[in-house]
Order: structure tokens, then C-alpha cells, then sequence
């Protein structure tokens, strides 16, 4: 017999829970794409999206996932040999350094390992090193996936303001928007990609990129951008075809407009401290897991530092494994593969997972995500820590 039976959860970063109401949003007939409902829409979308990443600039959308959307970003940001500066907190800065390298950017990687923010130090030190202003943009990741650190983007560009230094500050939010909070113009952020399948609770297949006025201005006339990866006719269409370059994505649009209205609904702050206060329950489950068993822990030490949207954890080879396969199998809920710790034929690989509560994903959700590895761990013998959903339960318990 398994407990399997009934609404299953995939409770991986990304792609993450579709509300019905963005689904039923999509359950339409093709809508006309020259006139009409659609180009009304599209005008509030971009609004929308300029209001979540906290900005009064531009926004480009492209019909592409997260992968995409870096190359978006690469293919207005740099001409072939332009030089960027990529702090790599995990492997999704590694990824975005390979595609721009890719793509005939010089990169210089700063490399902070698995289980650290970015070092500001490093970053101060490296941007005095480049007397000759060759770096024109640092890349960053707001939240890594792999490792669930999350940077101080404001004290970035703290450290490259007081560097004097004049490269673009670009970051990727791909797992943190609409789950952390995101202040692009406060921030002085110069470019921000996000996708649609993780905190903006939409199918996989749209990619943003905002971009400042001054990135505008500074990567203009650019050799990358070939006519479908061009911000510029996207961000300030004369025509309604250029927002897309064609074919508008119709259904993943009334999709997001969905989204963003549900966003709308329960304000942007509301959203931000209900996954602050979900995270904070997973925590205090981990820690309590982990009394008196060394291999049970959190990925980063310091709460400060870790993103709200996904939690990574180490529960010790093959547990972790094991554990994945047990709640899917018995209980309905899938979670997230530990990505980038070890290489998947390395034993140590089935020793990390990760836990996303990130999007449409309340209490209850994560209350059971919890209660179920609980469950698991029981079930397999899993030396693990008392107290753990008790402690889940006083966070969420506002305690
Ligand atoms: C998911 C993710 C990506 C990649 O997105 P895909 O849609 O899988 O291509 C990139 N960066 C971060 C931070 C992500 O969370």
C-alpha cells in the first residue's frame, strides 16, 4: 500500500506549484494577436513585472526558460571580447559564466565555493585590480538554487560604488523574484533576469531581463544582439510583434497575468514575509534533525545569508537518496536533487537534497513537506534529530 494517492507536490525548485487560477487562465481559446484583449494585457504585464523587481526602467520578454534568458542578458549586455565578472556562489553562477563565455566574453570567475555568500573583500580587491575599467559588467546570483546562498546585492554595489568603479551590476533572480525581496532602482541594479516557472508561479517558457536606462545607453549598438535577442524594440515596441519578436506567447501570458494579479492581491511584502516565515520553518526543522547528528545540516551557516525561496541541506549518503524516493513513492511529494555538491556518480551525491518553498506554497504545504520527510526518515532508519516539526510548527505558529 502507499500514501501516494491524492494531489501530489513537487516541491522542487522550480518548476514550481501552478495555482489552478493560473491554469484555468490558460484554458482559452487562441486569442486574435494583431488587436485587441491581448495588447491591453501585455500592458499591464509589463507594468506588473516593472512593479515586482522594484524598477521604473525597461523590461524585455522572451520566450525562453532561465538558460535563455542568460543568454538575453549576455547577448545585449556584451560585444565579443567585452570582459565580465562573475561571482560564482554556486553552480548556477558557474552556468551563466559558461554561457557568456560561449558566446565570446572574456570572463574572469570569483569562485566562492558551495557554502558562502560573496566575499566583498575579493570583490573589492578584484575591481582595484582592473586599473583599466575592462570589467564592463559583474554577474551575480541573487539566490543560488544549488547552494541556497543568498548575496547582499545592495552591498555590492555598495563595494563597486566605492571602488569608483563603472561596470554594470547584472543579477541573476531567477530563483528569488517574487520570493525575496528585489529592489532593482534602489539597489542600483543595471540588468536582472528572472523565468516565469519559479516565484512568478507560471509554466516554464518565459525569461525576463530588466535593464537600467544607463545599461541602455552603455551596451548599445552591441555585436551579440542579433534581431530576436535585441532588448531594445522589445522593451519600446512601435509595433505590438516586437515585444516578441513574432508570435506572442498568448497562453503563457493570460498565465502570468494571472500570476501577477494573485501577486497583486496579496501585496508584494505579504508575499516576501510568507516565504521569509516558510523558510524559517524548514530551518528550525534541519536544526532540530540535526541535534546530535553531525551528517543532518544546513547548507549555509548563517541565516542571514540564506535565500527563502530553497533550502539545501546535507542528510548524509545514501539518506538523502533515499529519502527523495521514499516521500515520492509513499507520500506524493517530490523533492529537489542535491545540484552541484558532487558529481551524480560520486556516492556523495546521494547524501544532499533540497526542499523549495518557493511560489504558490502556504503553510500547509510546507508543514506536510516537512511531516513527510519525518515520516520518511522513520521509515528507513534515518538517525535523525527529536523536536523537528514541533519547531516548524512555532515558527509557523508565529512563535
Ligand atoms: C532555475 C534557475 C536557472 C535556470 O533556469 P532554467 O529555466 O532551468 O534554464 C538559472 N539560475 C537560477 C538562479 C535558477 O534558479
Amino acid at each position: 500500500m502507499s500514501l501516494a494517492n491524492g494531489r501530489p507536490y513537487l516541491a522542487i525548485p522550480g518548476p514550481s506549484v501552478m495555482p489552478d487560477r493560473v491554469l484555468a487562465a490558460m484554458h482559452r481559446p487562441a486569442p486574435n494577436i494583431y488587436e485587441g484583449p491581448l495588447h491591453d494585457m501585455v500592458a499591464t504585464i509589463t507594468r506588473d513585472l516593472r512593479w515586482v523587481a522594484g524598477t521604473s526602467q525597461n523590461v524585455a520578454i522572451y520566450i525562453v526558460n532561465g538558460h535563455g534568458a542568460w543568454e538575453a542578458a549576455n547577448a545585449n549586455l556584451f560585444s565579443r571580447g567585452d570582459k565580465a565578472l562573475v561571482l560564482a556562489t554556486g553552480r548556477f553562477g558557474i552556468g551563466w559564466s559558461e554561457s557568456a563565455r560561449r558566446m565570446g566574453v572574456e570572463v574572469e570567475v570569483l569562485d566562492f565555493g558551495n557554502h558562502s555568500p560573496v566575499d566583498m573583500d575579493r570583490l573589492a580587491a578584484a575591481l582595484a585590480a582592473d586599473k583599466a575599467h575592462k570589467i564592463k559588467a559583474v554577474l551575480v546570483t541573487q539566490v543560488d538554487t544549488a547552494t541556497s546562498v543568498k548575496n547582499d546585492i545592495a552591498g555590492l554595489r555598495a563595494v563597486m560604488d566605492a571602488a569608483g568603479h563603472p561596470a554594470l551590476l547584472a543579477v541573476d533572480a531567477i530563483a528569488s523574484m517574487g520570493c525575496d525581496a528585489f529592489h532593482m532602482d534602489e539597489w542600483g541594479v543595471d540588468l536582472v533576469v528572472a523565468a516565469s516557472q519559479k516565484g512568478l508561479m507560471t509554466p516554464p517558457g518565459l525569461g525576463f531581463v530588466w535593464f537600467s536606462d544607463r545599461a541602455k545607453e552603455r551596451c548599445r549598438g552591441g555585436d551579440l544582439a542579433t534581431p530576436y535577442w535585441d532588448w531594445t524594440p522589445r522593451a519600446a515596441p512601435d509595433e505590438f510583434w516586437q515585444y516578441f519578436c513574432g508570435t506572442a506567447p498568448t497562453h503563457h501570458l493570460f498565465g502570468l497575468h494571472e500570476a501577477l494579479t494573485m501577486v497583486r492581491e496579496e501585496g508584494l511584502d505579504a508575499v516576501w514575509a510568507r516565504h521569509a516565515r516558510l523558510a524559517r520553518a524548514v530551518w528550525a526543522a534541519f536544526d532540530a534533525w540535526g541535534q546530535g547528528n553531525a551528517d543532518i545540516a544546513l547548507n549555509i551557516a548563517d541565516p542571514a545569508y540564506r535565500g527563502h525561496s530553497v533550502t539545501a541541506a546535507r542528510l548524509g549518503a545514501p539518506h538523502a537518496t533515499a529519502l527523495r524516493r521514499w516521500t515520492e513513492a509513499e507520500a506524493g511529494v517530490t523533492l529537489g536533487i542535491g545540484l552541484g555538491m558532487a558529481a551524480p556518480s560520486d556516492p556523495a551525491y546521494h547524501g544532499f537534497l533540497r526542499v523549495a518553498h518557493m511560489g504558490h506554497v502556504n503553510a500547509h504545504m510546507t508543514l506536510g513537506v516537512l511531516a513527510v520527510m519525518e515520516a520518511g526518515m522513520r521509515a528507513l532508519g534515518i538517525p535523525h534529530g527529536p523536536g523537528a516539526l514541533v519547531a516548524a510548527a512555532e515558527v509557523v505558529a508565529g512563535r
